[in-house]
């Protein structure tokens, strides 16, 4: 077994979470780095926080794979005192690598939002907004359609209030935690998720026929407006928010799985870490 160079370790990234499944405005893929280097260690991940570049300094990681992107919009100058060349330049200085898989891992099977419908029991859930790729791709039967967000059936009518407990549950403790709107009574069957921010998907969701959305990152007026919508119309929708960095970390333990079978398949020997850093912003509430 050997280990792999960062370009080794790009190919495998690109073959679980497809570049060509990223929306059009997202930035994917290697940010920082050199092909050739070696990685004996790869870091994961959500946020490439300054804490999480300082860890893995500490750590000797050789690559950090992220979720969210470090550089989403263009930047003319990676001068070390501003807020992106400084996380730019510890990397360099530190030879680490950086990568990140994001709407194209919301978007592939068992990217974020399949691993958060999966903790209420549903397996089988199809895209709430099917990526285009994904409809190409679900023509070969064995490959089923991607695309942001998930949309499925539970085994029996729940009420919201028992989902909502099983989210808080399963998901890690975050100072926002889990919190309903609509009724907590209200018995549902279809659920839609969108692992982190989601509230411009309520279209969708309510054209799927969705009793329940589950997401986060909700603002005020679409959720209000969401609540109207539903109640002047047949049959509402209660939504349960959860918070952005727990609705999506959840995913990093399926993510490593998949890179450690990927890698070994590949004939690759490489240590896979998960970052002990919490880049949940929120720490009190009151
Ligand atoms: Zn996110």
């Amino acid at each position: 077994m050997r280990h792999p160079k960062v370009s080794d370790c790009v190919d495998v990234f690109d073959a679980l979470w497809p570049p060509a499944l990223a929306e059009s405005w997202d930035s994917v893929g290697l940010a920082v780095g050199d092909p050739d280097s070696e990685v004996r260690s790869i870091l994961l991940a959500l946020d490439p926080m300054d804490a999480v570049i300082a860890e893995a300094v500490v750590l000797g990681a050789d690559l950090v794979f992220n979720h969210h992107p470090l550089m989403l919009k263009p930047v003319k100058s990676v001068n070390a005192a501003t807020l992106k060349g400084g996380a730019v330049h510890t990397l360099i200085s530190n030879d680490i690598a950086l990568f990140n898989a994001h709407t194209n891992a919301d978007s592939a099977r068992g990217g974020v939002s399949d691993v958060l419908i999966s903790l209420l029991g549903i397996t089988d859930a199809e895209p709430l907004t099917p990526h285009t790729a994904g409809i190409a791709a679900s023509a070969e039967p064995e490959l089923p359609a991607t695309g942001i967000g998930r949309v499925g059936d539970l085994p029996q009518p729940t009420p919201v209030r028992e989902l909502a407990r099983r989210l808080a549950a399963q998901l890690p403790r975050t100072t926002t935690g889990v919190r309903i709107a609509g009724d907590p009574a209200a018995t549902v069957t279809r659920v839609a998720v969108c692992g982190g921010a989601g509230d411009s998907l309520f279209d969708e969701v309510r054209a799927h026929g969705a009793e329940v959305y589950v997401t986060a990152d909700l603002r005020h007026h679409p959720a209000t407006e969401a609540l109207d919508t539903s109640n002047r119309r047949e049959g509402g929708l209660e939504i349960i928010d959860v918070s952005h960095w727990a609705s999506e970390t959840v995913w990093l333990n399926a993510a490593a799985e998949a890179l450690e079978a990927e890698f070994a398949a590949r004939g690759f020997t490489v240590s896979l870490q998960h970052s002990a850093v919490n880049t949940d912003p929120w720490v009190e509430r009151y």
